[in-house]
């Protein structure tokens, strides 16, 4: 980055003074409760440290002296290390509560771990969970912020603002953007996040799956849902591919790896079916040969997925900023 717009950016990530409030809330629990209005300067605030994340220098002090803890009750790589490296980024003290290591796996009920956590004196919490409503739980016991680092089935909410980031930096904005969300819905907290964002922000979504992987209320969600990926892709800007989480499912939802590839697997025939110049996303794990062929993922002409790792880091920043100014 040229030095003379890293020295534009600098004072407003540093400036003493305190910054305009972004969120009304202290947590970030959910895209349901957050307004449009939020998402933008959200999405502009990341943008901010996007350029920074791409500098020599990428640290700032803005949270010098708070301290994030990352509590993951579930298996991470990009969410859980994207919160790490944006707080130590920031100037934060940073903790990792393993859950595998901790007295959780002895049998420490999530109300007991939050007294706990609340004894340490944390500013802001991480957290993610198996059940649904746990971020908002830990909410309503603990003084400092909470962020929803995905529970159950429920919500994702960085991973829908990192996801529509990625989207605006290639497409400008979500008016006249068809985009569709490809695969295991029924399971998917990043899909409810994703609907819930994309529809409020103007984009058409589409759900493509198979029935037995659509969540059973799926016109509450007010989108096209379409059992064809033919048809559901024909005409999109926006392909975005899902895991098979396959340890959500109680029984077994699809015949076979491979006979799910054949009808609902993003190759390059699929994709053809969509506008010329579509491009694609995944949340990540990425299961290869499975929801997603191999070229595909790795055809950087095509695919988002690197961008919205990097994007992730920019949009966590943005969110622990955002969260700091709401701090005494
Ligand atoms: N990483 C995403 C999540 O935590 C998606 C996935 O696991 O498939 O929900």
């Amino acid at each position: 980055m040229p030095e003379a717009d890293l020295l534009s950016i600098r004072p407003t990530l540093m400036t003493s003074a305190k910054p305009a409030p972004i969120l009304k809330s202290s947590h970030l629990l959910g895209i349901e409760g957050i307004s449009a209005p939020e998402v933008v300067a959200l999405l502009d605030l990341a943008e901010t440290y996007a350029t920074l994340n791409r500098g020599a220098e990428k640290k700032t002090a803005l949270l010098k002296g708070r301290t994030l803890i990352n509590l993951f009750f579930e298996a991470s790589t990009r969410t859980q290390s994207s919160f790490e490296l944006a707080g130590k980024r920031m100037g934060a003290d940073v903790l990792n509560m393993s859950v595998k290591t901790s007295s959780v796996s002895k049998g420490e009920t999530l109300i007991d771990t939050a007294a706990t956590l609340h004894a340490m004196r944390p500013d802001i919490l991480v957290v993610r969970h198996q059940d649904s409503g746990a971020a908002e739980l830990l909410s309503r016991k603990l003084d400092c912020s909470v962020v929803n680092a995905g529970d159950g089935q429920h919500e994702h909410p960085t991973q829908a603002l990192l996801d529509a980031l990625t989207i605006r930096r290639h497409r400008g904005s979500f008016e006249n953007l068809t985009v569709a969300i490809c695969g295991d819905i029924a399971h998917s907290r990043v899909a409810r996040s994703n609907i819930r964002l994309l529809s409020m922000m103007g984009a058409q979504v589409r759900l493509v799956a198979p029935r037995t992987l659509l969540p059973c209320d799926v016109e509450r969600f007010g989108v096209k849902v379409f059992t064809d990926m033919k048809a559901g892709l024909a005409g999109c800007d926006i392909v975005m591919m899902l895991r098979l989480q396959l340890e959500r499912m109680t029984g077994a939802l699809v015949p076979s790896a491979r006979e799910y590839f054949r009808f609902y697997g993003l190759d390059r025939e699929k994709l053809s079916y969509a506008k010329p110049g579509a491009l694609v996303m995944h949340p990540g794990p990425m299961n290869r040969g499975v929801e997603i062929a191999s070229d595909i993922a790795d055809d950087v002409d095509v695919s988002l997925i690197s961008e919205q790792v990097e994007m992730g880091v920019a949009i966590r920043m943005a969110v622990l900023d955002a969260l700091s100014r709401g701090m005494t």
